[in-house]
């Protein structure tokens, strides 16, 4: 019966599986004998393949992976010019994060790199950081997410490709991970990243603490679903991640009592993506993806807790 409903959900999404990277043998053109490609960076896919969307890795060993997103908008910068914002940049999150020595990703935004360089300078000098793609600037890829002011189809591969070009030159531990704003997806912005050759991240894990007014449901929400394998949605962009930094030592405080220790996506990841996972683990990423999207459609009044 089990097996049988493993085929069934194999059989039923086989084109969201990811898909392992194939070397294609060169054509004969060449005079240079043919060489293997080196592997991308992680999350790397083959160009033009449907990218894969992750919630978590394997759930087995102590491994999670925090993930801190920098949003930031057009109105993000008009209130940062107008003074009504003092930063998006929380620089607690990141000097805690330095001083504990623990690993972390940043989904970074292509307006929020230009807006902190310096910031963005650290980040990639920490050989236990790794930075990803979150949007030039954090519009929506669906129709309907949370208000936000939605990216034309026709622009969407462009915008994601500006991003990696944009935060690329600051080197450090660069990756193909991208994730959605609010982390809404369909097959129609799936399709239209294709071209870029990467992985979509969600999460398991949503702290929800954007507009956060207190630290403890932040550690409650994320120590009460934590789980090895675990993708920790958090945000560093302060003004409207406020009480992100007070929670964060009281959510490395319980890891640690549960046995659960951060570790870099990519090798969260590691078993996940490399297309040698078993059928088991496959469906069960397939399984809990659906699960995900249902937990972010119940949170749908209750917008900030889904955002990515
Ligand atoms: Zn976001």
């Amino acid at each position: 019966m089990i097996m049988l409903a493993v085929v069934a959900l194999l059989a039923a999404c086989g084109a969201q599986t990811p898909t392992p990277v194939v070397t294609k043998p060169r054509t004969v053109t060449s005079p240079k004998p043919t060489k293997r490609p080196k592997a991308g960076p992680p999350g790397a896919t083959r160009a033009g393949t449907r990218p894969p969307v992750v919630d978590h890795g394997p759930r087995t060993g102590h491994r999670v992976a925090l993930t801190f997103d920098a949003d930031m908008t057009d109105g993000m910068l008009y209130n940062l010019r107008t003074g009504r914002a003092k930063s998006y940049a929380n620089l607690r999150i990141i000097d805690l994060l330095e001083k504990e020595r623990i690993p972390a990703t940043f989904f970074l935004t292509g307006k929020w790199v230009e807006r902190y360089p310096e910031v963005t300078r650290r980040l990639a000098a920490n050989p236990r950081f790794e930075l990803a793609n979150h949007t030039y600037g954090h519009q929506a890829f669906t129709a309907d997410c949370y208000g936000l002011p939605r990216v034309p189809t026709k622009d969407m591969t462009a915008d994601v490709a500006k991003t990696f070009d944009t935060i690329a030159p600051y080197g450090g531990r660069q990756t193909r991970y991208f994730r959605f704003p609010g982390l809404c997806h369909d097959g129609a912005a799936l399709a239209a990243l294709a071209p870029l050759g990467l992985t979509v991240v969600d999460g398991d894990v949503v702290s929800g603490d954007p507009f956060a007014k207190r630290y403890q449901p932040i550690v409650r929400a994320v120590l009460s679903t934590v789980r090895p394998g675990s993708i920790v949605i958090l945000h560093v962009t302060e003004e409207n991640a406020a009480m992100t930094d007070e929670a964060l030592p009281h959510i490395l405080a319980g890891l640690r009592e549960r046995g659960l220790t951060p570790a870099p996506l990519s090798d969260v990841l590691a078993n996940d993506t490399k297309g040698d996972d078993t059928k088991r683990q496959r469906a069960s990423r397939h399984r809990d993806g659906h699960v995900n999207r249902d937990l972010c459609a119940q949170h749908a009044d209750r917008t900030h807790r889904c955002r990515g």
